[in-house]
């Protein structure tokens, strides 16, 4: 479905990032990964599903480095026709112990890097007559919860970003949408378990059980594959006209 595609991800040397390039991989999109972990791995599992696949280390906290990397993937694979921008960190304190360091790390990296991507991919977009954006925010991007004022604030921002891009595109053959996942069993995630661990006194299995029964009704982390082939589906020519949505995946967690 995705044959003679290429597909930016930005934060794809793990997690959701990797679950999604590999799903777009195996429609056949050419993937650009992007990240700051193991990437020979990362780039040895896309490649062994039979596409062009490269790198870029770019930091989506740095602007100069963004527009580097959208340069490459438009040189080393030929344009930029799904903008996967996924990269992203957490850090959880009450706000008056918040670093102020990781407030604007968090702010740059959740959020200001898809406004940098975004304007740098649309003209070609626009121009070749077909492009994707699908920016993952979270089931924090449209409910809060306390401790997480830097992520909650971004992805909110995040989710009000999609909104306002799929208006300006409205008319032209770009969609813009957003993803808000719950829990999904990342290494951002695994911190949160270890700490939730630590602080109960219990083990890594009852705090997986007590993160999901604080917030998630269906007991169940989703996957990185569910998200990859949500990211499929609104590729395909069915979401032509899905523009400005912001998909829960959340095991009800938004329900609430
Ligand atoms: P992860 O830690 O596995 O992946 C994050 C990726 O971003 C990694 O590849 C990492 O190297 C990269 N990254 C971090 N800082 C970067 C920087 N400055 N420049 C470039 N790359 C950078 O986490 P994940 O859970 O897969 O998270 C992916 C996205 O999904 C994030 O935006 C996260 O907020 C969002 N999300 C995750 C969950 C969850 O439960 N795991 C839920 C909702 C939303």
């Amino acid at each position: 479905m995705l044959k003679a595609k290429t597909a930016l991800v930005t934060g794809s040397t793990s997690g959701i990032g990797l679950g999604i390039a590999k799903s777009l991989a195996r429609q056949g999109a050419n993937i650009m990964l992007n990240g700051f972990g193991d990437s020979e791995a990362a780039l040895a599992e896309v490649r062994a599903l039979g596409v062009r696949v490269s790198y870029h280390g770019a930091d989506m906290s740095k602007p100069a480095e963004i527009e580097q990397m959208m340069r490459a993937a438009e040189a080393e694979l030929g344009a930029v026709d799904i903008l996967v921008n996924n990269a992203g960190i957490q850090h959880v304190a009450a706000v008056e112990d918040f670093p102020p360091e990781k407030w604007d790390a968090i702010i740059a990296i959740n959020l200001s890097s898809a406004f940098h991507t975004t304007r740098l991919a649309l003209p070609g977009m626009k121009q070749r007559g077909w492009g994707r954006i699908i920016n993952l925010a979270s089931v924090h991007g449209l409910v809060a919860s306390a401790q997480k004022s830097a992520y909650v604030a971004a992805k909110h921002g995040l989710v009000g970003f999609t909104k306002s891009v799929a208006l300006e595109t409205a008319t032209s053959p770009v969609t813009v949408n957003a993803i808000c996942p719950g829990w999904v069993l990342t290494p951002l995630v695994e911190k949160q378990v270890q700490a939730r661990a630590q602080a109960d006194g219990i083990d890594i299995e009852e705090a997986k059980r007590r993160l999901l029964g604080d917030k998630q009704p269906s007991m169940q982390f989703t996957t990185p594959e569910q998200l990859g082939e949500l990211a499929v589906f609104l590729c395909s020519g069915a979401a032509d006209n899905i523009r400005g949505a912001a998909f829960n995946v959340d095991g009800g967690w938004a329900a609430q």
